[in-house]
C-alpha cells in the first residue's frame, strides 16, 4: 500500500438506526463501511440515526454497540447521536428558507398521493402545490426544499453510475416532517458533512436516497463524499429478509465470542471475498486482520442474495 502526504485519510462510518436489533444486512453494512476505512488506515466513526424517536426501542442502542465491539469492530471517537443536534438540522434549514431553497407545505399524505404522478422507484412525486406559497386556508405541516430540473449522478463504488431527474423523478422533498422531526436527508448530510465523513458505506436500499443528499450537500456548500453501495440481504429465495429471523445482536442469544468469526466468515463471502479455509474456526480478531488486507472492492457483486448464515 502506498501513502503519500497528498493522501486525503478517509473518514467512513457506520450508522444504523437503533429501531430494531443489529441484522445480517446492518452487519454487512458495518464489516464493509469498517474494512474500506481501516484499509485505507482511516477513521471509522460510529452514529445512531436515532432521529425518528418514536420508533427507537429503548435499550437496542446499548446492545448494538456490545455487539460490534464483541465482533472487534471497534470504532474511533465519540459516539454520536442524532436525537441530540436538532439545533444544527434547524439551522441549516433556517438557511435554506432565508435563501428561498426551502418552503413550508401544507398538505397532507393523502392530498400528495392523490394529486402525485406515477411514483418512480420508491418515491412520490410531490406535485408541487405549495411551491408558490401556502394555498389559502392551509397551515405549515412539513418543510420541503425546492428542487431544479437537473439531473443529479455520481459513480458508485459498486452500483456504478446512478442518476435521478430531480424534477421529474424525486421533486420538492421534505426536511422536516409533519410530526416535528427533521428528515433523514437533511440530518445525514448535516451530520456527515460536521464529523468530516468522505466514505458513505452503507446498503443499497438506500441508493436512490443519495440524489436527494447530494443536492442538498450542494446546496449547503458541501462536498460529496464517495458512496458504495453494499448489496441488499434478501431471505432465503430473494424473499423479503425478516429482521426478527436474521438478528445477529447479543440479545438475540447468540454466543458472538463463539461464533463472532464465522458470522463475519459469512459476510465476507456474501460481499463475494474468498477467505482461505484455515480461517474456519478462528476467532473475529483474525478473521478481521485478514479481511482488512484482502477486502477487494472490486469482487463485491451487485445483485441482492440471501444471507448463508453459519451453523451454530
Ligand atoms: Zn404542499
Amino acid at each position: 500500500m502506498t501513502h503519500t502526504h497528498a493522501d486525503k485519510q478517509i473518514v467512513g462510518r457506520f450508522a444504523p438506526s437503533p429501531t430494531g436489533p443489529l441484522h445480517v444486512g446492518s452487519l454487512v453494512a458495518a464489516l464493509g463501511s469498517y474494512l474500506l476505512a481501516r484499509q485505507a488506515r482511516g477513521l471509522w466513526l460510529l452514529r445512531m440515526d436515532d432521529l425518528d424517536l418514536p420508533r427507537v426501542i429503548p435499550g437496542i442502542a446499548e446492545d448494538m454497540l456490545a455487539t460490534l465491539e464483541t465482533l472487534g469492530l471497534t470504532w474511533d471517537g465519540e459516539i454520536v447521536y442524532q436525537s441530540r443536534r436538532a439545533d444544527f438540522y434547524r439551522a441549516a434549514a433556517d438557511d435554506l428558507i432565508a435563501r428561498g431553497l426551502a418552503y413550508p407545505c401544507g398538505c397532507s399524505r393523502s392530498e400528495i398521493a392523490q394529486l402525485a404522478s406515477a411514483p418512480h422507484r420508491d418515491i412520490t412525486v410531490y406535485p408541487g402545490t405549495c411551491r408558490n406559497g401556502l394555498p389559502p386556508g392551509k397551515r405549515e405541516r412539513a418543510l420541503r426544499v425546492r428542487v431544479k430540473d437537473e439531473e443529479i449522478a455520481f459513480e458508485d463504488g459498486v452500483m456504478g453510475r446512478y442518476g435521478q431527474r430531480m424534477a421529474g423523478e424525486c421533486g420538492d422533498f421534505v426536511i422536516h416532517r409533519a410530526d416535528g422531526f427533521f428528515a433523514y436527508h437533511l440530518a445525514v448530510v448535516v451530520d456527515d458533512a460536521a464529523a468530516g465523513v468522505n466514505q458513505v458505506v452503507r446498503g443499497a436500499d438506500l441508493l436512490s436516497s443519495t440524489p436527494r443528499q447530494i443536492y442538498l450537500q450542494r446546496l449547503l456548500g458541501q462536498p460529496a463524499p464517495a458512496y458504495v453501495h453494499l448489496p441488499l440481504v434478501t431471505g432465503p429465495g430473494r424473499s423479503k429478509l425478516s429482521k426478527r429471523d436474521n438478528a445477529v445482536s447479543l440479545a438475540a442469544g447468540r454466543d458472538l465470542v463463539r461464533d463472532g468469526g464465522a458470522l463475519l466468515l459469512s459476510a465476507l463471502k456474501f460481499l463475494g471475498q474468498n477467505p482461505p479455509p484455515d480461517l474456519t474456526g478462528a476467532p473475529a480478531a483474525e478473521v478481521l486482520t485478514w479481511a482488512t488486507v484482502n477486502f477487494s472492492l472490486a469482487a463485491v457483486p451487485r445483485d441482492p442474495a440471501p444471507f448463508e448464515r453459519p451453523l451454530s
